[in-house]
């Protein structure tokens, strides 16, 4: 086939829309039964630990960061090769971004350079499951441990994945989701905190609703009377509606499907880019069964920035999966320099990000690595 062919596309069939149609026409449109109904699907994706839905990923980042406390004087530490968003979120509560390099294989934070970016400020490591893959989620438990910090992991790319037999939700202190358009689940906009831990549970719940306390047992004036509801530490309005929570509960009884599809994919370009020399296929971690979300290729850098317009030119929508987060001028104006994590630095300079979704043909993933061949064999 020819045309346009998207970088990502999600994955909506008449059941979602059957789903979000009568969705509508509930006495619900905002907070209603399909918001804790897909907090409780959702357990089943994380081995059983509850979730917070949110309004995106972002907002769960936000929301997570708060949760664990986070604020002025305290250092997270957070890897370079991801969204802006990891680091955005902790840096708008007032705590100091420390920028750790990532793995050379995996693109995930290196333990060692999490250990190595600790002080006696370290409140949070933050781990992202670069691509759907987790870093070595046991050895970050030991870095975060040892500074009595939390571990949190943005696995915005990675709901359905499992490490060491564990799913993602149950490897870290917070885990947080999004199911933006293009994500492995979607919702349109929005996202979720898991904790593994019922006080960081009811910290989440409270920052998206405003902070507002409405049981009377916890209250401190509980006889202000039946209307009474009081804010004890400050929150947003980041609830994600009924309308929204139904179409992801729809799309996750398929979610085994498209984590089986996008492996395939992922497979499919493995083997037929194994034969050009110039490619440098992602690695393929030997501890976890990864719902791949990205493709990222890796080629000579003189090669990246010709390689992605000849593609963009053939109607192929690739990306580049990061920019190192210390790069944007917000960052580079408060001082961070370029060079100070040069794995991740040389990643983004190698990386490109083939087409991967789950309505994505054989057809056309060999028609995509067709123009990266004949590109090579110039
Ligand atoms: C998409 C993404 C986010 C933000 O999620 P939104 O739902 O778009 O706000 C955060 N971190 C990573 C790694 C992402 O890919």
């Amino acid at each position: 086939m020819s045309g346009v062919l998207p970088y990502a596309r999600q994955e909506i069939d008449a059941s979602d829309v059957e789903a979000v149609s009568s969705a509508l026409t509930d006495p619900f449109l905002s907070t209603g039964p399909a918001v804790a109904r897909f907090e409780s699907d959702l357990a089943a994706w994380t081995g059983g630990h509850p979730s917070v839905v949110v309004t995106s990923g972002t907002a769960a980042l936000h929301t997570a960061y708060a949760a664990a406390g986070v604020g002025p004087g305290q250092q997270v530490v957070v890897p370079p090769l991801t969204f802006v968003a990891t680091a955005a979120a902790a840096a708008l509560l007032g705590a100091e971004v420390v920028f750790a390099d990532v793995d050379e294989a995996t693109g995930c934070l290196d333990p060692a350079a999490a250990e190595a970016a600790l002080t006696e400020r370290t409140s949070v490591v933050a781990s992202v499951d670069y691509a759907g893959a987790p870093a070595d989620m046991d050895a970050l438990r030991a870095v975060a441990d040892r500074a009595g910090a939390l571990l949190l992991e943005d696995a915005a790319h990675s709901i359905g994945t499992t490490w060491r037999g564990r799913p993602v939700g149950s490897l870290a202190d917070l885990t947080t989701l999004s199911f933006f358009a293009t994500k492995n689940l979607t919702t349109a906009e929005g996202g979720a905190v898991v904790s593994t831990s019922p006080d960081l549970h009811r910290a989440a719940a409270r920052f998206r609703n405003h902070g507002l306390v409405r049981d009377p047992a916890e209250q401190r004036w509980p006889d202000e009377g039946p209307w009474h509801q009081e804010v004890h530490s400050l929150g947003l309005n980041y609830r994600l509606p009924d309308v929204l929570c139904t179409l992801g509960s729809s799309q996750l009884r398929r979610l085994a499907g498209f984590v089986a599809r996008r492996a395939e994919i992922s497979a499919r370009y493995d083997a037929a880019l194994a034969e050009v020399a110039e490619v440098r296929t992602p690695t393929r971690p030997a501890d976890a069964e990864v719902a791949w979300h990205l493709y990222p290729a890796r080629v000579p850098e003189d090669a990246r920035r010709p390689l992605f317009e000849h593609l963009r030119a053939a109607g192929i929508g690739v990306q580049v999966n990061y920019v190192p987060a210390y790069w944007h001028p917000v960052f580079a104006d408060l001082g961070y320099q370029r060079g100070q994590c040069p794995v991740a630095e040389r990643w983004y300079r190698q990386e490109i990000s083939l087409p991967l979704f789950v309505g994505l043909t054989d057809d056309d993933v060999d028609r995509v690595c067709d123009l990266v061949r004949a590109y090579f064999a110039g």
